[in-house]
């Protein structure tokens, strides 16, 4: 298997000590022994030894999110995500991706992305040429309305279609390859058209901050978040006592090391109570590509950390990740309810 040594530095270097075990939120959702790093890792040592062939690690391999859980947690310092990534690169050149996956590629070759129906009614807008509103295509397919109230909060901005692919889809699901290293400088290219991004989703802000500059594409726009971006503007909101709940995103307190910011926020409006899990172990509650090929499983991923807020009395959740949003409406119990942040600042405006 072509794999890099520092991948299989990974694999091999595991201790195999299940401090990683209980993190996993496809582990916790399936309860399935093979769902955690423990296990992909010494499926592909036992690859890498031959032992046992690579095409029958693929459906194991595709079970990751790439949230970071078990980076985050293992005790030798370890990031299985590296040969994960990795894994999923040598299954697609050689032809051993599973068959969804090939579909999903296949679509996304087709229709320039891998999501249903039409983008959001966002485009053509010119009225900022300085500053880009950067949504993403998981925001811009599946969360439109709420993408068009994100929107309706920053003045003077711009949209623009060209950018949104960032490549984030296909690293999600070939690693990599050409194809993501041509898609991101695309992308690149069209952010260094304006001085500032605000980025939405902070799953695309860490692919464009780590990825990219790894990559050697260089963006010289200034990068903000979406919610450094909200705090800035100090909108006209009044505080109330209505109790609120972050959803924290993986992305944004593992990769990003944003851990206030969403919280500032609550505070600006209301009253923040915490849930089980937050931070940088807070389960991460939904991802819309793998929806695609494993929907049941992420149905239930999403209403596993809704037992988290359950237990502890949290009635609104509030997110700042789509793919989070979305699953968790999709799944939301009776008498709970969860938005996105700017959703929240709106209700209190
Ligand atoms: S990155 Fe997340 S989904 Fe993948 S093995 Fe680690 S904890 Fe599980
Ligand atoms: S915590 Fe690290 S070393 Fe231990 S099983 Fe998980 S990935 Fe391997």
């Amino acid at each position: 298997m072509n794999i890099s040594e520092k991948a299989k530095q990974q694999v091999e270097s595991c201790r195999f000590c299940w401090m990683c075990r209980h993190v996993c939120p496809i582990g916790n959702a399936d309860g399935q022994e093979r769902n955690n790093a423990r296990a992909r890792a010494l499926m592909i040592s036992y690859v890498l030894r031959g032992t046992e062939k690579l095409e029958d690690a693929a459906d194991n391999i595709y079970e990751c999110t790439l949230c970071g859980a078990c980076t985050n947690n293992c005790k030798t310092g370890w990031d299985p995500k590296i040969f994960i990534s990795e894994v999923r690169t040598e299954l697609v050149l050689s032809g051993k991706a599973p068959s969804y996956i090939k579909a999903l590629l296949k679509r996304y070759f087709d229709k320039k992305t891998i999501f249903n129906g039409e983008p959001a009614d966002i485009y053509g807008r010119s009225e900022g040429k300085d500053t880009l509103f950067h949504f993403g295509l998981s925001a811009v397919y599946n969360d439109q309305e709420t993408v068009k109230k994100a929107l309706s909060l920053l003045k003077n901005v711009s949209t623009n279609k060209e950018a949104e692919d960032s490549g984030y889809i296909l690293y999600f699901l070939t690693g990599k390859t050409k194809e993501t290293v041509e898609q991101a400088e695309k992308c690149a290219k069209e952010l260094n058209k304006y001085k500032e991004v605000v980025v939405y989703n902070p799953v695309e802000l860490s692919f464009m901050l780590h990825q990219f500059k790894e990559w050697g594409i260089e963006i010289k726009a200034k990068l903000v978040s979406f919610n450094e971006k909200l705090l800035e503007l100090k909108l006209p909101v009044k505080k109330g006592n209505k109790e609120y709940t972050l959803q924290d995103n993986y992305a944004a307190t593992r990769e990003l090391d944003d851990l206030e910011s969403g919280r500032k926020l609550i505070e600006l409006v209301g009253v923040n109570k915490e849930m089980l899990l937050i931070h940088k172990e807070a389960n991460m509650a939904g991802n819309l590509i793998m929806n695609e090929y494993m929907h049941d499983k992420m149905m239930d991923v999403a209403r596993n950390r809704w037992n988290n807020a359950i237990n502890m009395g949290c009635k609104t959740i509030v997110t700042t990740n789509p793919d989070e949003h979305v699953m968790l409406k999709k799944t939301a119990p009776e008498g709970y309810r969860v938005i996105t942040i700017e959703e929240m600042l709106i209700e209190n405006m």
